[in-house]
């Protein structure tokens, strides 16, 4: 015990030595644009949660959670295909289907879990799958857990996608896996392009839309929705712990039989306990709240222009494009973390990225917008990045 205390109290400074230490922050209220930090800061204007379209704490979304809570209890104490399906997560799964046009969906306690299942199940030595090269890291571990044969394309290059399709031509099923859209730089996968790749080289398209389902799109059905693609893309998996709620819980959507054999065969579903009540109900309101209107995606979209639009003017450069996650590029990964603490002391949370999280040189401070942020909200974090960047010397 005394040796492995050794070696982890080294492996710790090895983090600390290298500057990539992560600090978490503790929030003493509940999630939402306004914060209270414990020890200190109230009325921190938050600029760093998935929270997209503010369901985190909305009053229904809240209520229905309570109601699953009461009436169907704390939790199943069980996996689903022992005791642990009740009628609402049937119902979420109808519900999440239907919201992506799709035939069947399953849940799973989060989407690193789908990730997590999904390749080994339905992939084997004879198959291929091709990956973004800045896929999710659950992706990454998903596709480690299959047997089938990698292919790493570069990021959203789709003559490196076609090259690796043309190899790929020997295998019984290829795979081509993407995010929709990728949260460190809030650019959106070429989906268009790589369908119709797809088509030529006779591969399946599978999209993880963590970053977009709710929002992304005409009704907020997510990238395919965006690039009017629904019908080419097979698979989709996706997260109720952001845009939907944000309490936690994944899922596939996708044809039936991939959904039925997921159910047969899928090592995270078959041996993790079933989503809590809840969560369930969590998610199932905000689904519901997403399917009569579209009004909650517009007003985000209205705000992650007016921050986007003024950042630029201000002479910042903002990476990616209308997506709510506005990567405040940098540079220089000491800039990223001096600023990031200087904008908390103006009572703005943002947090600063650098290497090995983005590549080196690469140092930003991600902003993600949320419909519940207000217009003076936004044109404060502005003010203060302006300001704060004048005194770094970010900005002229
Ligand atoms: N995929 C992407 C692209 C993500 O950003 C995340 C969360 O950070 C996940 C998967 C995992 O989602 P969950 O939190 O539901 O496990």
């Amino acid at each position: 015990a005394a040796q492995l205390r050794r070696r982890l109290e080294t492996e710790l400074e090895e983090i600390r030595g290298a500057g990539t230490w992560k600090n978490e922050r503790v929030i003493a209220s509940r999630q939402g644009p306004h914060l209270r930090l414990t020890g200190g800061g109230a009325g921190i204007l938050n600029f760093c949660a998935n929270n997209y379209l503010g369901l985190s704490s909305h009053p229904e979304v809240i209520r229905a959670a309570v109601e699953a809570l009461e009436k169907f209890g704390a939790g199943l104490s069980s996996v689903r295909f022992i005791c642990g399906t009740q009628s609402i997560h049937k119902d979420l799964e109808e519900k999440i289907a239907r919201f992506h046009q799709r035939e069947d969906a399953i849940l799973y306690a989060s989407c690193f879990d789908a990730n997590a299942g999904i390749f080994e199940a339905l992939l084997t030595p004879e198959d291929a799958v091709l990956s973004d090269e800045l896929n999710h890291a659950s992706i990454i571990d998903g596709i480690r857990l299959c047997k089938a044969n990698k292919y790493r394309y570069k990021h959203m290059d789709m003559q490196d996608l076609e090259a690796k399709l043309q190899d790929a031509q020997k295998h019984r099923l290829r795979l081509v896996a993407t995010d929709g859209a990728f949260s460190m730089d809030g650019d959106i996968a070429p989906l268009r392009e790589i369908c119709d790749l797809a088509q030529k080289y006779d591969a399946l398209v599978f999209i993880d839309e963590c970053h977009a389902t709710g929002f992304l799109g005409p009704n907020g059905r997510g990238t395919d929705e965006l690039l009017g693609v629904m019908d080419k893309v097979t698979i989709v998996n996706s997260t109720l712990g952001k845009a939907l709620g944000g309490a936690a819980g994944g899922y596939t959507t996708g044809p039936k039989p991939l959904i039925d054999l997921l159910r047969q065969r899928s090592r995270p579903y078959l041996f993790s306990n079933s989503l809590p009540p809840a969560v369930v109900g969590c998610a199932s309101k905000a689904l519901d709240l997403l399917m009569e209107s579209n009004a909650i995606a517009q007003s985000m979209a209205a705000k992650t222009q007016r921050f986007r639009s003024k950042m630029t003017a201000a002479g910042f450069t903002i990476s990616g494009k209308d997506h709510p996650i506005c990567p405040v590029m940098l540079g220089d990964a000491r800039l990223a973390a001096v600023m990031a603490e200087d904008m908390l002391k103006r009572g703005i949370y943002v947090i600063g990225f650098s290497y090995p999280v983005v590549p080196k040189g690469k140092a930003r401070i991600r902003v993600q917008i949320s419909a519940v942020h207000s217009d003076e909200d936004i044109d404060r974090c502005v003010e203060a990045f302006t300001e704060v960047g004048r005194k770094h010397g970010a900005l002229p």
